[in-house]
């Protein structure tokens, strides 16, 4: 891509109603703009960047055999009226229509769509297990929506619902799920800070789990054991006092994001839509289920806060939205290297506008592309290669691009 006819421009000051790190550094990278509070709207960076988690959240779900599914945001005020959550459930936006009155609920989750979905196709024994997910946008009316990213009031969640015979099942595809989320966390850079979190379990079952990414800006605290590294949320560590894996009774104290939820629901939604399935003797049984949450937004905003210095992003390889950042400070003198570049299938975004070489640096610094290039007088036939992360540079040849 030629940055002169990129969408956007880089602005080199905070913008003045943003609070957060995260958009605020986004905002000023050309990757979101800011509809109002809790709405964010993806621009072209930003997009590559939303896509590459996408992909890798789905190849991730595809390979504990998941299916994907869309489901609708529009939805009927009945279906929550048979959970109970039409007034449980805080955070609902509700929505009438001007026409005909008629009362819908704009999604924040999808167990009250899908339940009555699989009751379509979930009859017997043989029709289990199943596990299917969606990457889609979810509403909530967030009471405060001042973490950027981190908290919105429209945003994307991958929700992955699965079903089962018994118990012992769903145990066993949760901890397949939860090491799953472990690799996602590592694929897309937040494998180090972020924690396996004990977390209260509701109703049904005694505990859940959270993803918990350490940062200073969380809205959560967590409390890593000093033993096995696992963590708990404050209601664990006021119920208990000690690690649920090795019972340690040390812990250190941090500010965290919940960058994922995973939950045993057991029959909390198939008991009131009937979802049942006969087994071999043909009696039926209620059929569990779990549902597995990962915010895209929230995990987007969390590399933006987590990843960072004084200068702009610093994006982790797999999800930078380009891999290269081509400069050139003579108009049109890297244009062939670009163009062997898009040939060769490298990612690629080449700053060929005409402003100043110290505008082109602190652009690529603020943008924060892996790896940045410069060809210039200076480099001869070479390129200067620099990592985002390190602050030597290096020259190099064509060919040495090809095998980074
Ligand atoms: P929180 O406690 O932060 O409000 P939650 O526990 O209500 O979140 P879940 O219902 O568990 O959220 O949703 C699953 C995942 O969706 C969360 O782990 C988080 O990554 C993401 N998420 C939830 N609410 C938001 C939001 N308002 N904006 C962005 N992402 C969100
Ligand atoms: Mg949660």
């Amino acid at each position: 891509m030629k940055q002169s006819e990129l969408f956007t421009k880089t602005l080199r000051e905070a913008p003045k109603d943003e609070e957060s790190k995260n958009a605020s550094l986004l905002i000023r990278g050309g990757f979101i703009y800011k509809v109002m509070a809790g709405a964010y709207a993806f621009l072209p960076l930003g997009l590559r960047v939303f896509r590459k988690l996408e992909e890798i959240i789905r190849e991730e779900m595809t390979s504990i055999g998941a299916e994907e599914i869309l489901m609708t945001s529009l939805q009927p005020k009945a279906n929550w009226e048979t959970t109970g959550r039409w007034l449980d459930f805080d955070a609902l936006f509700k929505i009438k229509s001007q026409i005909s009155e008629i009362d819908y609920a704009l999604a924040p989750t999808h167990e009250e769509e899908l339940t009555p979905i699989a009751k379509k196709h979930i009859v017997s024994y043989r029709d289990l297990p199943k596990a299917v997910f969606q990457i889609q946008n979810k509403f909530r009316d967030e009471k405060r929506a001042k973490a950027g990213l981190l908290r919105g009031r429209e945003f994307f969640m991958k929700d992955l619902y699965s079903f089962h015979a018994d118990a012992a099942d769903l145990d066993r595809y949760y901890d397949k799920v939860s090491k799953t989320y472990m690799k996602i966390w590592k694929r897309v850079g937040l494998g180090k800070i972020t924690y396996f979190t004990w977390a209260s379990g509701g109703t049904f079952s005694k505990y859940s789990h959270e993803f918990q990414t350490l940062s200073e800006s969380g809205e959560d605290t967590i409390y890593v054991c000093e033993k096995c590294r696992v963590a708990v949320n404050e209601e664990i560590i006021a119920e208990q006092r000690e690690c649920p894996i090795c019972g340690g009774r040390e812990f250190s104290k941090k500010k965290s994001i919940e960058v994922g939820n995973i939950f045993k629901l057991g029959v909390k939604f198939s008991k009131p839509f009937e979802l049942r399935y006969k087994d071999k003797s043909g009696r039926e049984i209620e059929v569990q289920m779990g549902c597995y949450g990962i915010g895209l937004n929230r995990v987007m905003g969390t590399i933006a806060d987590t990843s960072n210095d004084e200068k702009g992003l610093i994006w982790p390889e797999e999800v930078a939205p380009y891999k290269f950042h081509l400069l050139e400070f003579k108009k049109g003198s890297a244009a062939k290297i670009y163009k062997r570049m898009l040939e060769d299938g490298l990612e690629v975004l080449y700053d060929d506008r005409d402003v100043s070489p110290g505008e082109k640096l602190a652009d690529a610094d603020l943008i924060g592309i892996p790896y940045r290039l410069i060809v210039s007088e200076k480099t001869g036939k070479k390129i200067e290669l620099k990592k985002r992360t390190d602050k030597k540079t290096t020259l190099v040849n064509y060919e040495y691009l090809r095998k980074i």
